[in-house]
């Protein structure tokens, strides 16, 4: 048996199910936080170096040698100020939104996780803090997971119904996701836009894809301004509502309180909410909704898995 044989190059080809949404919606729309600040690489938590990723350092380099402040407190600018821009943006419009939370992270900002417990957000473990999945044997992975959900079910009142790796997945995370059970589903996986299943240690199991397309990541490493991105994310919206008459599909958007979370930037995601909420037809949702609405309507069948 050689590695490839557990990848589906195929998957639903030229026919993808019809997902029938609720109210006949065209298009299921998920927004994504990405909640990190104070879970990521830091000297004070043990590492060799201040994280930089997705501020306004970004791809600079950081030649600072030990702690290195003017990084810290980029990502400070995220759980201190982004988070509560983007709860208002998102509140004013009453839209949900999904939490893809770093257990860490929303252990140093109590009021951020009562936020979220308040405002009904769905919460996706991100894992434990910043780590490589892939670098971990199977013993710590387990274990990260593990500690992963304890701290979510303290800081956000619940188990985590989803999962999605900091950086990649291990070739062992989604079968230690279903050893240790309690998953909805997980999103490490990037190639479709509809959900699908897979048997994974003989169970079932629910994979609702994301991606780093329509993400604020874009924002990242090259100048681009608010209207930039409304563009390229509004595109990626248009031809899905337009393929949505006979095929509906599902789009995840990405965001980062430290990066999408100033004001300059933040502009473009008012726009793109507001472009969305022109049309009718449009599902903006949880994830954990598209996910729950997939077993609902789309029932986990032995023979159509891979
Ligand atoms: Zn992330």
């Amino acid at each position: 048996m050689t590695a490839d044989l557990d990848r589906d190059f195929a998957g639903y080809g030229s026919t993808p199910p019809h997902p029938k949404w609720p109210n006949g919606a065209r298009i299921a729309v998920n927004f994504v936080i990405n909640y990190e600040e104070g879970s990521e690489p830091s000297i004070p938590d043990g590492e060799t170096y201040s994280e930089a990723g997705l501020t306004e350092a970004h791809g600079l380099g950081s030649p600072v040698q030990g702690r290195d402040l003017a990084a810290e407190s980029m990502f400070e600018y995220g759980s201190r100020v982004g988070f509560w821009r983007l709860q208002r943006i998102f509140a004013e419009r009453n839209l949900p939104l999904t939490v893809f939370g770093c257990a860490l992270a929303l252990e140093r900002n109590p009021l951020a996780a009562e936020a979220i417990r308040r405002a009904n957000y769905d919460v996706c473990c991100h894992g434990w803090r910043w780590i490589h999945h892939t670098k971990l044997d199977e013993a710590e992975e387990r274990e990260h997971i593990r500690m992963a959900v304890a701290s979510l079910e303290k800081t956000v009142g619940g188990r985590p119904a989803g999962w999605y790796c900091r950086y990649g997945p291990s070739v062992n995370t989604r079968r230690l996701l279903v050893e240790e059970g309690g998953f909805t589903y997980d999103s490490d996986y990037y190639g479709d836009d509809l959900p699908f299943w897979r048997t994974v240690s003989g169970k079932p199991h629910l994979i609702v894809p994301y991606t780093l397309t329509n993400n604020d990541g874009k924002y990242a490493g090259w100048v681009g301004t608010s209207d930039d991105w409304f563009s390229f994310v509004r595109d990626a919206f248009d031809m899905l509502y337009r393929e949505g008459r006979t095929a509906p599909k599902m789009m995840s958007v990405g965001l980062h309180l430290r990066l999408i979370g100033h004001p300059a930037r933040a502009v473009g995601l008012e726009r793109l909410l507001d472009h969305m909420l022109k049309f009718e037809g449009v599902w903006i949702t949880r994830r954990i909704d598209i996910a729950n609405h997939w077993i609902a309507t789309h029932p986990y069948r032995p023979q159509a898995s891979v």
